[in-house]
């Protein structure tokens, strides 16, 4: 399809779209050393019970209850060591009546005994042991199985992993676990005006801050950047790049040269690397320019140059893909908050309005529209934490609850 032909649509379309011809998600098998993070792709049954071992909750003395019940200060009932379960060296022996076993926290419960007398709770003379108090049979001792039995899942699919996730994990003796593979994502910038950011640029020139800035936020929503270059604005250097990434890549990003100048050669080097054009231009502002397409499993994204709808773009579109690919789902929490002022949006596209979030003694986050939306200036997103997304004709009254679409790092 000639992008030419191509017709303005609208963001619901347009994520739609995207949501639609994102690349599936792939699987590999993670090492517990390196799952930290990781997003189960499958759920996690339990090889074997926990706690493993029926074992002490207090250091104490393991005793049969019916030898003890009703001991009292006054009437105390009085019990004879006849070993030590200690964590990790248990008692080999059983406990029989009138007999007792010293015992430790986690330490394997003997045989024969059913309850444990914390030692706040006991007088010791040699092997003699009193006991001054008792609450009832089995208090004190972690049974077998009661946290879960073998075969429970314990962690389901789709769980990113955290540090007690790891502790469940390595508890279970689990070497290795299926997750989902970090996308792999190719981060293009285009324009000859751009300079590295550590060489000084002439007065023509500005520095690549899309390219750090992009790459950031691939890593923020748990992507791999396997691959990073410039290329001029150039047609043959484009594609080239183009086909270099689509060999080793899920998505590709590339900033700058989506725009219709002649110097635009986004569209047509993606045609000519192969790919299949699903949309250009969203009718929303920034970021009118954004082009999409596919070639088999990879998805690329021709964000327009400049900073803030570069970056509201990725937050829109490219992130969500980005999450489903690393197995989290494409779907993004909102944030409901309270308008501080009246908005409208008198334009004819929908519009990105960055907002900033304040919280202070109302339950919800206050919602303040920041000033300067230009779509060059990006103080105001380094100082933002989300959007507002109003429709054409939209107005927003002060005190309302409205959605605010976190950036990336706050979702
Ligand atoms: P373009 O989308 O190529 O028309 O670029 C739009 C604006 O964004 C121009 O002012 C560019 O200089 C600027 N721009 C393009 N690429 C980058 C980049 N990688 N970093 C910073 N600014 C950029
Ligand atoms: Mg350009």
């Amino acid at each position: 399809m000639l992008t030419e032909q191509l017709t303005m649509i609208s963001t619901n379309e347009a994520l739609e779209i995207v949501r639609t011809n994102q690349p599936a998600p792939r699987t590999e098998t993670a090492t517990l050393a390196g799952a930290h993070g990781k997003v189960l792709a499958a759920d996690i049954a339990a090889p074997e019970p926990s706690p493993r071992y029926t074992n002490s909750a207090m250091d104490g003395f393991a005793v049969r209850w019916e030898d003890v019940r009703g001991a009292g200060e006054k009437n105390p009932a009085v019990v004879t060591v006849v070993g030590e379960s200690r964590a990790g060296v248990p008692h080999r022996g059983a406990v029989g009546p009138g007999q007792t076993v010293r015992i430790s926290t986690g330490a394997m419960m003997p045989d024969g005994a059913d309850s444990v007398i914390p030692v706040e709770d006991t007088r010791v003379d040699g092997d003699s042991v009193s006991i001054l108090s008792v609450s009832e049979a089995g208090r004190h001792v972690r049974v077998e199985g009661e946290e879960f039995e073998k075969g429970t899942v314990v962690l389901e699919k789709g769980t990113a992993l955290n540090s007690p996730q790891i502790a469940l994990l390595t508890a279970l003796g689990m070497e290795e676990m299926p997750v989902y593979a970090a996308p792999r994502i190719s981060v293009l910038v285009t324009g000859t005006e751009l300079v590295p950011h550590d060489r000084p640029p002439e007065p023509w020139q500005i520095r690549d801050s899309n390219g750090p800035m992009l790459a950031a936020a691939v890593e923020q929503s748990r992507g791999d950047v396997v691959q990073r270059e410039w290329a001029p604005d150039d047609l043959e250097s484009l594609t080239r790049l183009i086909e270099d990434a689509a060999r080793c890549c899920d998505v590709i990003m590339i900033s700058g040269g989506v725009s219709v100048g002649p110097h635009d050669h986004v569209k047509e080097a993606a045609r000519l690397a192969g790919f299949s054009a699903l949309f250009w231009k969203v009718r929303q502002k920034p970021g009118k320019p954004l082009f999409v397409a596919r070639k088999d499993d990879c998805i690329l994204f021709g964000l327009p140059g400049n900073p803030v709808s570069a970056f509201v773009c990725y937050a829109h579109y490219v992130h969500p893909v980005l999450r489903n690919l690393a197995g989290l789902g494409f779907g993004r929490r909102s944030v409901t908050g309270r308008l501080a002022a009246h908005v409208r949006n008198s334009g004819r596209r929908a519009q990105f309005l960055q907002v900033r979030l304040t919280w202070g003694s109302d339950p919800v986050p206050g919602v303040e529209v920041m000033e300067r939306q230009n779509s060059h200036m990006i103080t105001t997103t380094a100082s933002a934490d989300g959007f507002l997304l109003i429709d054409p004709g939209g107005t927003l009254e002060q005190g309302e609850l409205v959605e605010v679409l976190p950036f990336p790092w706050m979702s």
